[in-house]
């Protein structure tokens, strides 16, 4: 029993090395042909005793690339870790009738190639087919060539699996050592920490001003931080360029250890802003040895440490909730290009906007919908901010806007005169060519530029001001309507509104709701209508969803209403079916 488990364990040793069936080498094959002219004998090999089979890595003389496993010397030699020497097979009552000796091998010397952990691997081999003595001098030649083919072996093992710059093990190490971990101490459990030194823009921006040295310089002062407030026998990994991971002592309970990191995470900042402005968050993460698998273990505590810096405290530990949204982002991220691209996942949806002192509809906002093809429908509120952060961000107010002009060129050859507003991501505001290209499309439709109003938001506008300026104004001179959406959430300041080439604003839905129940929300309200007004501006109020507060708004000034009392957000058909019914005049000219 003990046996076998040595066996499996010597068995593992050899698989973890990936070396069987990999194609000859010449590291390898020097080292055996050392060996024959050492020994001067045709016939030498690397031969590694798998299961049931020895597997040759290199071989002078021998036609196989393995033999059985069973009576080959090469497998004592790996199961005692000891060096056999047999000067006649067919004097050795054991191997007289092995395979070998039937293909008229007669002398075998072999050496083991045993890991630092004590398992015999294979051996490297002599074979000659004449009986033959060994002097003393040849055998411990012969070990000497074992240990080379060790290192050797170590060697290629250990290639790719350290950073250069820090000079620390990597993600495939810190991967393999969980691993070996779960198999040495199946069901502990334990924490594993992870450093991300700085945010992705950070290291960009300083990187473009001080040089891709100053990368290499941070994480070299950060790999010796680590390295020396860990203990000597607990090793630090550089698992991604700017990441760093370790485990803790495996009696480290959470409670105790996140103040320890909190204090460690203050002398890592503290240390590397003397030259950069870096901040380093912690993320930690609770694993069970052999059940958690490596990855998630790495990938929750990865996690942790992104929540970690949303958060003030920079030190985050790993939730499940969090990492299911995190999960759920990941996905909608994937899949939203797939989305641009089917013809049966988007699609846009159109609200009305009512003229409060009339009743009029003057047009609609277009509102983004997506059909994920698993998770059903998915809520632009949650889909927009994670593309907004993406390229896709361009290609996505693209389809939209070639949507709601196809259909409001439609609507306008009807007859109707509708307008209808479409909201823009930051991202849009800073392509150089964002105006030219609305413009352009707009003619493509025959559309004037009245037909169209476009929504951004104040923290729209604040991503890159200037670029977005100029666009703005690009789009005003071009006669194409702005509005600020969702006014009062964003940092407005009288100065700004004063700047912006807009002529409408539309009051966000948080404030809208309590006019009639908060006399001071109904002064505030009144306030940001008669504001806007002096500076020119339309208002509109959003998120209108009773006659009570619809009555309100009108009798404090407010323009324009949006929100489920008039009608929710509708498909095109169903947004005309609502003018019919509000005004049988449009069936006329609809059916003009
Ligand atoms: P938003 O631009 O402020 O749009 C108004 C949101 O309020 C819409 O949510 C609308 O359905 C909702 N709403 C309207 N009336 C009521 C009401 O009476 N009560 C309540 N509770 N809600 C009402 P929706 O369609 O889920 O869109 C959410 C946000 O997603 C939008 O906020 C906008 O910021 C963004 N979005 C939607 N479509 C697009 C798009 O095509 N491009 C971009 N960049 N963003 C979009
Ligand atoms: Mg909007
Ligand atoms: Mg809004």
């Amino acid at each position: 029993m003990a046996e076998d488990s040595i066996e499996t364990e010597r068995l593992d040793a050899l698989h973890q090395l990936n070396l069987l069936d990999t194609q000859p080498s010449e590291s390898f094959d020097r080292i055996t042909r050392m060996a024959s002219q050492i020994f001067n004998l045709p016939i030498s090999a690397i031969s590694l005793t798998d299961h049931d089979r020895q597997w040759f890595k290199s071989r002078i003389g021998v036609e196989h690339l393995s033999i059985p496993r069973s009576k080959a010397p090469c497998a004592q030699v790996a199961e005692t870790a000891d060096i056999v020497l047999l000067p006649d097979l067919l004097a050795d009552p054991y191997y007289r009738d092995s395979v070998l000796a039937s293909q008229g091998v007669r002398f075998y010397a072999g050496a083991p190639l045993v890991t630092r952990e004590g398992y015999g691997l294979g051996a490297l081999c002599v074979l000659g087919m004449q009986p033959r003595q060994v002097t003393e001098a040849e055998t411990s030649a012969l070990r000497d060539l074992a240990d080379m083919v060790m290192a050797q072996i170590e060697l290629q093992h250990a290639f790719g699996r350290i950073e250069p710059v820090s000079g620390l093990p990597n993600r495939i190490q810190f991967l393999e050592d969980l691993a070996d971990l779960g198999r040495d101490n199946p069901g502990r459990n334990q924490l594993a920490v992870l450093v991300d030194l700085a945010r992705m823009e950070q290291l960009n921006s300083s990187s473009r001003v001080m040089g891709s040295g100053f990368v290499d310089d941070m994480v070299k002062d950060a790999a010796r931080t680590i390295r020396a407030a860990l203990p000597s026998n607990r090793s630090a990994y550089h698992v991604a360029p700017t990441q760093f991971a370790f485990l803790a002592e495996a009696e480290e309970d959470l409670a105790s250890y996140v103040p320890k990191l909190r204090d460690f995470l203050a002398s890592l900042a503290a240390k590397s802003t003397r030259r950069f402005v870096t901040t380093p968050s912690i993320g930690i993460t609770p694993f069970t040895a052999g059940e958690t698998p490596p990855r998630d273990v790495l990938r929750t505590a990865l996690n942790a440490a992104h929540d970690a810096r949303r958060s003030d405290d920079l030190v985050g530990v790993y939730s499940s909730s969090s990492d299911a949204a995190h999960r759920r982002r990941f996905t909608l991220l994937n899949d939203f290009g797939s989305a641009l691209e089917a013809d049966d996942q988007l699609h846009v949806l159109y609200q009305p906007r009512v003229e409060l002192s009339t009743g009029a509809c003057r047009g609609a906002e277009a509102l983004l919908r997506w059909r994920h093809p698993t998770l059903g429908d998915v809520s632009p509120a949650e889909f927009i901010p994670i593309i907004e952060q993406t390229s896709m961000a361009r290609g996505t107010t693209a389809w939209v806007m070639e949507a709601v002009l196809a259909q409001l060129a439609e609507w306008r050859g009807a007859g109707l005169n509708l307008q209808v507003s479409v909201n823009v991501s930051a991202a849009n505001l800073a392509e150089s060519d964002f105006a030219a290209a609305i413009q352009l499309r707009l003619m493509k439709y025959r559309l004037p530029a009245d037909a169209l109003e476009l929504e951004v938001t104040e923290s729209t506008m604040m991503v890159d001001e200037a670029a977005a300026l100029e666009q703005l104004r690009t789009l005003d001179t071009a006669g194409i309507r702005l509005a600020i959406d969702d006014f009062g959430t964003g940092y407005s300041s009288l100065a700004y509104l004063d700047q912006l080439p807009a002529h409408v604003v539309k009051i966000d839905q948080s404030f809208v709701k309590n006019v009639i129940s908060s006399e001071r929300e109904l002064t505030l309200v009144r306030t940001m209508i008669n504001l806007s007004h002096a500076f020119g501006y339309r208002v509109v109020a959003e998120g209108i969803e009773t006659q009570a507060v619809a009555s309100a708004m009108r009798d404090i000034g407010c323009d324009e209403a949006q929100g489920y009392f008039y009608a929710r957000p509708l498909h095109p058909e169903k947004f005309m079916q609502w003018l019919i019914d509000r005004d049988p005049k449009t069936a006329d000219k609809a059916a003009a």
